[in-house]
């Protein structure tokens, strides 16, 4: 173990089970103080992962006097735990969107996502954060039955949305690409990639501190009410009172916020890292990342130094499976059979927030206070832009923002008693379906 390995590597998040690989390798994790005490700000934001941050970011960059904080440490929810694949477009297709929106608005979303896209990588290389990208997706199809799906949203990218990044792959360059002939066919992007999360969000984290926010850790929101015309958080360390409230807590919003709560459900996802696979270049000989058609979606990498990482197993309970490891070589060894034994050496898991149609949620819950989230498994890119966008919309600008606020994402049915178990059912019965 390498001593930059030992500074970080057995944070344990409470809030998210597991250690990641990802806070075994980053190098240096600042820890940023908890709130001194009550304090007024232009903008106050709760919630450290990609949104929070890239909003106070943008935020203190504009002159604006930002603070933010997070009830345990920046990174701990979603953003420093996730695949680290960008993919591309909204979590819902675009030409299924088409069928629902029209084409002028599914194109303008299409269009966010690959600013969003650009956005991320221009701000990682504008301030040197070596987030360790690397080009290439494959989306692989489990079922033959979902052959013509995927060709003609091969057309449609090309045709109707301008998209010429995609390619159909049939079975024998699916299985070449892949190292695998588990899967029957599949799309090849070469027009999007993947990163190394962590490092993306401890590098924003920094600039954010630099541009002036003001970064609290381990300072739990409350409650958020409007005051006098003024928004005030009540937290663990005292009040902050603000001119306008970005609640940016997405899957983990708990019970701070009831709208944010009924409109973006958390679904658990686990991760799996193994060994560095020096016996195996079969595997993605091409270093893209991969997601299949499941419903519980597989999805996997590999690192930039060789190692497999594997998520799936998706849970619809707060609970954690007790062993994540078990179940995570499982699905590997049904798609790669000779790593049936291999060794996990990093398992952990996170909330991923997810809406009804699977395009995010941006609402205004009272006046002056917004909340982002529910980019539906698509947020590593999505959130770090609405969080950007956010912050043009509090200086002034107009933004792509209101494209999402036309979206009308509905709540999820059953209200706060019934809407888990709802949920449960729901996904299970989908769940189910991915084995038929
Ligand atoms: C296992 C996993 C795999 C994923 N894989 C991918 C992927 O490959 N590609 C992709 O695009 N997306 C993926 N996602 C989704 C993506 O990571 C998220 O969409 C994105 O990180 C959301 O960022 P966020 O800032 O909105 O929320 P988060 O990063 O979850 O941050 C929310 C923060 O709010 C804080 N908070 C909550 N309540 C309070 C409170 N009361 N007071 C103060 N702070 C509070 C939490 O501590 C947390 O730090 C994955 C998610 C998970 C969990």
């Amino acid at each position: 173990m390498s001593e930059s390995e030992s500074v970080s590597m057995h944070w344990q998040s409470p809030i998210s089970p597991g250690i990641s690989w990802y806070e075994a390798t980053v190098p240096d994790r600042p820890a940023y103080p908890a709130m001194p005490g009550s304090r007024r700000a232009d903008v106050a934001i709760v919630g450290g992962g990609y949104t929070g941050l890239q909003a106070a970011y943008n935020l203190a960059k504009g002159g604006a006097d930002v603070t933010l904080i997070d009830a345990c440490r920046c990174g701990d929810g979603a953003s420093g735990r996730n695949g680290g694949q960008f993919g591309t477009g909204q979590r819902a297709w675009a030409d299924e969107a088409e069928e629902v929106l029209g084409h002028e608005r599914a194109q303008l979303l299409f269009d966010m996502a690959e600013n969003a896209k650009r956005y991320v990588l221009d701000f990682a290389s504008a301030h040197g954060i070596d987030i360790e990208f690397v080009p290439g997706q494959l989306s692989v199809g489990h079922k033959k039955s979902l052959e013509n799906d995927y060709r003609s949203h091969v057309e449609a990218m090309a045709e109707r949305f301008g998209y010429p990044h995609l390619s159909f792959m049939g079975r024998e360059e699916t299985a070449s690409r892949l190292g695998s002939s588990h899967y029957h066919f599949g799309i090849r992007d070469t027009g999007t990639g993947h990163i190394h999360p962590m490092k993306l969000l401890v590098g924003l984290a920094k600039q954010a501190a630099l541009a002036g926010a003001n970064l609290y850790e381990q300072t739990k929101a409350l409650k958020v009410e409007k005051k006098g015309g003024a928004a005030v958080i009540e937290t663990s360390r005292g009040t902050i009172t603000a001119e306008r409230v970005l609640i940016a807590c997405n899957a983990y919003i708990g019970n701070l916020e009831p709208v944010t709560a009924s409109h973006v459900m958390p679904i658990r996802s686990f991760i799996g890292a193994t060994p560095v696979l020096t016996d195996h270049p079969e595997i993605l000989p091409g270093g893209e990342s991969v997601d299949d058609s499941r419903f519980v979606v597989r999805y996997f990498r590999k690192s930039k130094d060789g190692r497999l990482l594997f998520g799936g197993r998706e849970a619809y309970t707060a609970d954690n499976p007790r062993d994540i490891s078990s179940h995570i070589r499982r699905q590997i060894r049904e798609i790669y059979p000779a790593l049936a034994n291999v060794e996990i050496t990093h398992a952990w898991g996170g909330s991923v927030g997810i809406t009804m149609p699977r395009q995010p949620f941006f609402r205004e819950v009272m006046p002056g206070v917004t909340s982002i989230g529910g980019y539906s498994g698509h947020g590593v890119m999505l959130s770090n832009y609405c969080g950007k966008l956010y912050a043009d919309l509090a200086l002034g600008s107009a933004t792509e923002l209101d494209l999402l606020k036309d979206l009308k994402i509905p709540a999820f049915p059953g209200g706060t008693r019934f809407r888990s178990a709802l949920l449960f059912l729901a996904l299970s019965w989908y769940a189910l379906r991915d084995r038929l």
